[in-house]
């Protein structure tokens, strides 16, 4: 339920402009509006101290530029209150509390700019509306074209950074970039260059001293394109970017193309303690399901071959082991990845299904999203990017028995390419199939607009553990960043859970995971995705310990509350989850020395719990801990070890 409360208006203002100011409802977040010679520039603080410096607004499109030439006409004051349940992110009720500010301006030849502010107690949105002054005098006017935006991020100097560079567009393997697959540098000024050029991939986190601040946007659907920060300006910080001409294969507009009138997706920015972005709900706080789920969606766990054997899994024989590891672990799923329609064949995939099906197991299947935009060789192709070959595909899938699907190598951020996420969401939805994406952008408002969809990759993900010792080595960093970063915004299929401690077959070439085995354990509860991935091998079954399996056994994947307990990105992470009553607290150290801390975890004060810890060997243990009944808890965690305590 959406209430929205109209507090004030003031209609035709007249004289000199004054700044306006929306605040939290608990005051300390706000938001400073002003209107100087024309422009519109914007400041946020946090307790009194300055998170953006005076910082631009304002949209360049084809009837005309709004950002100058501005005058404001009006101010809207309002208070928003809604209650809404999730069930694919981070907790599954929500109470969304905000003041919202719409100031309207006029700009020349009867254009007419609004933006709206959105302020609750952890974060600040706002979005722009375009539409004409007198429609009647402008019959023919339908439509327009936004080329740009200023809105900026103007953070205070000394702010350093934790983001990702955005990749240059039909670059690297099968010219598949962008798909929000590079390396975070940690705490780096903010005046080096990106990486490639081309800015940075939301979400953006930014640290100014004991203040944080993530920066990203939601609401993008169809309707428009995604965008991303552009490289860092002295004096005017980082700038909103659209998609470059280049990104899939060229084909397709740099801007969005919009009807009149219209309003864009939300920016936002969480403002805080570590604490606010962890636990943040802002991606589904500005977004409404766009339909309903044509039938209850289940989420859970899923084995995946491909990650640790690779194309050469994909055959019957391989599948049919995976299916009895889903079967033997109580897991719901089985992914099988590409190459499934040349080396098992569409008939043999019905019988593979109908076997799965006698396990208690329901596959989901890979597809390539191509098209036209990448050189990714992988098959099936061609059934995911047009109606008619989505509406055969479908049917067929629907009529085997699969109940999920994982679309790869998207095309970049352009309007096209949101559409196509759109259109796949939509039409699985009539066919009873869950989607995950891969080689793809970041979801933005995507578990609450679409409620089939599951999660996506879009980081740099196992896969890269499996490739190249650097990138195991830089697991636990990555891991530790996550959680305050690209999966507070959006759920994150990551790709699992990796017990091997070899990236092999035969679990002794190639090189080792970094990680202890708790470490893994606890990802599966740090990681945040509705249907998790944990990537289990028959061989683990003998090789580890028994309570190793016996966890993942009972691995929740649907959260009911999440909070934040400790942490510093990059170097560790304890995040507390909640599943009906069962807490789960999970952390993570990336550091290279034991970690030991006092926990405060008043959910599991006085009780005695399980307790899965490394020991200074990196040999995974599990004992029982009491908790104190004040909630404080002594623990030490292991280089690139883990820690959970459950009851
Ligand atoms: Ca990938």
């Amino acid at each position: 339920m959406k209430l929205l409360l109209i507090l004030g208006m003031v209609a035709a203002l007249t004289g000199p402009q004054k700044p306006v100011v929306v605040q939290s409802p608990s005051g300390a977040l706000a938001v400073t509006l002003e209107n100087p010679s024309g422009e519109l520039v914007y400041d946020v603080s946090y307790n009194g101290e300055t998170v953006i410096g005076k910082s631009s607004l304002g949209l360049v499109t084809s009837i005309g530029d709004l950002t100058r030439d501005l005058t404001l006409t009006g101010v809207e004051e309002g208070r928003v209150e809604e209650q809404y349940g999730l069930r694919t992110a981070k907790t599954s009720r929500v109470n969304y509390v905000a003041n919202e500010l719409t100031a309207t301006f006029e700009g020349k030849d009867g254009r007419v700019l609004t933006v709206t502010f959105r302020v609750s107690d952890s974060d600040v949105a706002f979005r722009y509306g375009v539409s004409v002054k007198h429609p009647a005098r402008e019959p023919e006017l339908h439509r327009t074209i936004v080329y740009s935006e200023a809105s900026s991020f103007n953070f205070p100097e000394g702010t350093t950074t934790f983001i990702c560079p955005m990749a240059e567009p039909g670059s690297r393997w099968a010219h598949a970039r962008p798909s929000y697959e590079e390396v975070y540098t940690p705490d780096a000024p903010m005046d080096v260059p990106s990486a490639f050029g081309y800015g940075y991939s939301f979400p953006c986190l930014f640290h100014l001293g004991s203040t944080w601040a993530l920066v990203s946007e939601t609401g993008v659907g169809s309707g428009y394109c995604g965008a991303h920060l552009g490289e860092y300006q002295k004096g005017k910080g980082y700038a909103i970017a659209y998609p470059s001409q280049e990104e899939n294969g060229g084909y397709g507009t740099a801007f969005a193309a919009v009807p009149v009138p219209f309003s864009t997706p939300w920016r936002t920015i969480t403002v805080g303690p570590l604490k606010a972005l962890a636990e943040t709900t802002v991606a589904y706080d500005l977004v409404e399901p766009l339909y309903e789920a044509s039938t209850a969606y289940q989420g859970g766990r899923y084995t995946w071959s491909w990650l640790l054997w690779q194309d050469s899994s994909v055959n019957y024989e391989d599948q049919v082991q995976m299916i009895d590891l889903s079967a033997a672990m109580g897991f719901e799923y089985c992914l099988v990845d590409n190459w499934w329609d040349q080396q098992i064949g569409r008939d043999r995939m019905a019988e593979l299904a109908a076997y799965a099906q006698s396990k208690g197991v329901s596959l989901m299947l890979w597809y390539s999203s191509n098209g036209f935009w990448n050189d990714a060789p992988q098959t099936p192709k061609h059934c995911m990017n047009t109606a008619v070959a989505r509406e055969r595909e479908m049917q067929w899938l629907r009529s085997i028995g699969i109940k999920g699907i994982k679309v790869d190598f998207f095309g970049g951020d352009k309007q096209e390419t949101l559409q196509l996420y759109e259109d796949i969401l939509s039409d699985a939805n009539r066919f009873g199939l869950q989607v995950i994406f891969h080689g793809c952008t970041l979801p933005r408002g995507w578990e609450r607009m679409y409620p089939n969809f599951v999660a996506s990759e879009a980081v740099m993900a196992s896969e890269n553990v499996y490739f190249t010792p650097e990138d195991a080595a830089r697991e636990a960093f990555d891991l530790t960043i996550h959680p305050f970063c690209r999966n507070a915004v959006a759920s994150m299929d990551w790709g699992g859970v990796i017990l091997n401690r070899h990236m092999s077959r035969d679990n002794r070439s190639r090189h080792a995971r970094t990680t202890t085995d708790t470490f893994e354990l606890a990802t599966g509860i740090i990681n945040q995705s509705a249907i998790q991935c944990v990537a289990l091998y028959p061989n683990n079954l003998t090789e580890v310990p028994q309570f190793e399996l016996d966890f993942l056994k009972g691995l929740p994947s649907a959260w009911d509350e999440t909070r934040y307990v400790d942490g510093y990105p990059g170097k560790y992470v304890v995040l507390a989850r909640r599943h009906g009553d069962q807490w789960y607290v999970a952390g993570l150290n990336a550091l290279k020395e034991p970690l030991t801390l006092t926990l405060d975890v008043p959910m599991l004060s006085g009780q005695t719990v399980r307790c899965y810890v490394d020991d200074k060997n990196g040999t995974p243990t599990l004992t029982s801990l009491k908790i104190k009944a004040d909630g404080r808890a002594k623990v030490t965690l292991q280089p690139n070890g883990g820690l959970i305590l459950c009851r």
